[in-house]
């Protein structure tokens, strides 16, 4: 079976070709697959992409026509791929659906920890021989009230670690997760979690109920000064709002993980560029805000786990034991 493997990296290529024992023939193809280098999937049978791929109809309709059966998604989220056109077009689509909770939940606290105690300005003085504490005060995450929106697998592993600093868990999921009411946490209407939460951390997916989830109404409902951080998906925060609420200093901290519009840039060196996005370069502005490139993801144990599953999706795919295939169905 040959697949097309989009958005390609270096460790993708690691990963993958060392967790197949040579029954699946891998292109590795460095483009982020769309309508323009979707004729790249040509004399392939299955496609392997990844978070900044877009899978809309008309990529998904030039799909089908070169005869591709299979999208095997090496990521949990799927909000990048019209999955009712796929099913129209006969296309199966699976996913990771758990690689390692713990990379994502712990990278959320390491930005709540650097946010806090101010550790990316820190770092910058130190090495400039400014040992200054001036605008390095921090606060004690003890006792504080954190909330996290969406309790599935990583919200639920944040939920666990916040408790263990001793921190007092609010919680919102329109699916309470048992696993999460055992620890004695409780779930809070959203407007409850927006008023008392110190930090506010989000893990549910993007869908259209949560689009633009942080807006300009949310934030008002907020505690003056919040942290806010996001390692789910970008469009779950309307960024302008965000900035104005920064500006304010409504919002007292940012950390993000992902942005609206990072298909464009995240995951590539544009170091030698002009960033054209003036949102994105107003929000590296604000000495209270940090930004990671959807690293969250990124550790050995995560890309070890991802590589595994897709390997196994798609091998379930090609001796049709659909029993192996972690489906996305709509
Ligand atoms: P999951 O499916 O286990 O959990 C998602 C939870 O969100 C579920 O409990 C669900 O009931 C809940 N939910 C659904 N609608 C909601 C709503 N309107 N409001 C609040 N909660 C709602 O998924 P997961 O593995 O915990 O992943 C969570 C998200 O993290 C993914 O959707 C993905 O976007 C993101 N993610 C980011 C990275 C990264 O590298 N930054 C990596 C993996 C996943």
């Amino acid at each position: 079976m040959n697949v097309a493997v989009f958005s390609s990296k270096r460790y993708d290529e690691e990963h993958l070709s060392r967790c197949d024992s040579g029954t699946l023939s891998f292109t590795f193809l460095e483009p982020h697959l769309n309508q323009t280098t979707a004729a790249l999937a040509a004399g392939h049978d299955a496609v392997c992409c990844f978070v900044n791929d877009t899978l809309d109809e008309p990529t998904l309709a030039q799909l089908a026509d070169l005869g591709i059966r299979m999208i095997a998604m090496r990521c949990a989220g799927f909000n990048n791929v019209d999955l009712e056109c796929a099913e129209r077009l006969n296309i199966l689509v699976a996913r990771v659906p758990e690689y390692s909770p713990h990379a994502v939940a712990e990278h959320a606290v390491a930005l709540i920890l650097d946010l806090n105690r101010n550790i990316h300005r820190a770092f910058n003085r130190v090495r400039e021989h400014d040992y200054s504490l001036n605008g390095l005060l921090g606060f004690d995450l003890y006792q504080k009230t954190v909330g996290v929106v969406g309790t599935g697998k990583i919200g639920a592993t944040f939920a666990r670690i916040m408790q263990g600093f001793g921190c007092q868990v609010l919680a919102y999921d329109p699916y309470p997760n048992p696993a999460v009411q055992a620890l004695n946490i409780e779930y809070v209407p959203l407007e409850r979690l927006w008023a008392e939460s110190d930090v506010i951390s989000l893990h549910c997916p993007l869908m259209p109920e949560t689009h633009h989830l942080i807006n300009s109404r949310s934030i008002a409902q907020m505690k003056r000064g919040v942290m806010l951080v996001n390692t789910s998906r970008g469009a779950l925060i309307q960024t302008q709002s965000v900035i104005t609420a920064l500006k304010s200093g409504h919002i007292g901290y940012l950390g993000l993980d992902v942005y609206e519009e990072e298909a464009d840039l995240f995951f590539e060196d544009y170091s030698n560029t002009v960033l054209q996005d003036d949102v994105f370069a107003r929000l590296l502005t604000f000495p209270n805000v940090i930004i990671t490139g959807h690293q969250a993801f990124f550790t050995r144990e995560a890309l070890d786990a991802i590589a595994r599953t897709t390997v196994q999706n798609l091998l379930g795919f090609k001796h049709q034991e659909m029993e192996k295939v972690h489906c996305v169905r709509r």
